[in-house]
């Protein structure tokens, strides 16, 4: 039996998205340009932010964002293991000291107890992770900022479209960094973007992401034409282009409808997998909230699967069907170990998540046949 490859994820182009990606690309202008605008306004209208600031991806977005902070050296950044290399790699390049603390094993999301006991006089900032899409619990993570006067850089790159109570992640808060890439719930290609709540993070951000071009100092300072402008800090390039608006316009106009098809097929693993004694499965927090599902997540039982989690992604592999892996915990890759000291004991948690997890195919295209033959295969591996 020779069936297709299934992928874990696959994005859902419109035939609309791939006409406006023409359009864009035979009206001259590629780069930052009308589409970018109009998609900026999109996303403040969807999410409800004041300040939205699309970019290159949400690594530039966080490295941007944090970036802005002004980190001074020794500050810590509280974070969790549990997440891309991404979420790390920018607190170090952005002058900070990560600090990790691990998740709790139900939600997978960072243990708020433990953030707690990580601040002391040096923390300057929490990254939490909405992870798989699941929201942090934001009264009590806010609670916690604002008694330390801590800023908030919300690693949303897998929540848009996750609603926490009644309000949408990016609605509310400090600061968000939300993922467009070809994974994630909706895509630009590669891209992301910044929202906050903060005037001056905005101003920062959207110097910093081209150049430190400041358009308005020519006006402010009187000189004049339209190609003029003054350099006010040294800035990266991380702009986003019209090339990559014109797929995300359509792409966040559909972005409810991926969600919803997200959830009937997350859903329908959970009650599928509910006895399988070879699975420990995602948990839900108390509080209201919508899952984006962006991932579906379990847990291997290596003992009642009698296989490694790696044995499963291969046998899986063979029989035409591809996971993914979301995350290793990221303290134990070498550059964590011997900068920071990390090692194998100091997050349990994450540890055991990192090498028990496997993300099952999901995307909004799948069909049922294709999510029967996914419970099928696994059902014949563990047999
Ligand atoms: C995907 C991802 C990122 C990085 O997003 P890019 O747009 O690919 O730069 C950061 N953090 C997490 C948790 C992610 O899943």
């Amino acid at each position: 039996m020779s069936e297709e490859f299934l992928p874990f994820s696959r994005p859902s182009i419109s035939r609309a998205a791939i006409d406006e990606v023409v359009a864009c690309l035979e009206s001259g202008w590629i780069t930052t340009g009308p589409r970018v605008a109009q998609f900026t306004e999109n996303l403040q209208a969807y999410l409800s932010a004041p300040f939205v600031l699309p970019l290159a991806s949400a690594t530039a977005g966080l490295h941007l964002a944090l970036l802005a902070l002004d980190l001074q050296p020794g500050d810590e950044v509280i974070t969790t293991p549990l997440t891309f290399a991404a979420t790390l790699n920018t607190i170090v390049l952005a002058g900070g000291k990560p600090v990790l603390v691990d998740i709790d094993p139900h939600t997978l999301n960072m243990d708020l107890n433990q953030v707690a006991d990580a601040i002391n006089e040096k923390t300057r900032v929490i990254v939490p992770v909405h992870f798989a899409g699941l929201p942090v619990d934001m009264d009590v993570l806010y609670q916690l900022a604002r008694k330390h006067e801590l800023r908030v850089i919300e690693d949303a790159a897998h929540a848009i479209g996750t609603v926490y109570k009644d309000k949408r992640i990016g609605s509310f808060g400090d600061t968000q960094v939300f993922s467009f890439h070809p994974n994630k719930n909706m895509t630009t290609g590669e891209g992301g973007c910044v929202t906050t709540t903060d005037a001056e993070l905005a101003r920062k951000v959207s110097l910093l992401r081209f150049h430190g071009i400041d358009r308005d100092s020519w006006n402010r300072y009187g000189k004049s034409g339209k190609q003029d402008y003054e350099i006010v800090l040294p800035g990266l390039k991380y702009n986003m282009m019209d090339l990559q608006a014109a797929l995300g316009l359509h792409q966040l106009k559909e972005l409810d409808h991926f969600i919803a098809r997200r959830t009937e097929l997350a859903l329908r693993y959970q009650e599928a997998l509910a006895d399988w004694p070879q699975w420990e499965l995602p948990g839900a927090p108390a509080f209201h909230h919508r899952h984006a599902w962006h991932l579906y997540t379990p847990r291997i039982n290596e003992s009642a699967a009698q296989m490694s989690r790696d044995e499963f992604i291969q046998k899986m592999k063979e029989k035409n069907i591809g996971t993914g892996l979301h995350y290793r915990a990221a303290h134990l890759y070498p550059y964590y170990r011997e900068q920071f000291g990390y090692q194998a004991g100091d997050f349990p948690y994450a540890e055991s998540a990192g090498e028990r997890i496997v993300s099952l195919p999901l995307f909004p295209a799948m069909t049922d046949a294709e999510h029967d033959r996914v419970l099928d295969v696994m059902y014949s591996i563990f047999s």
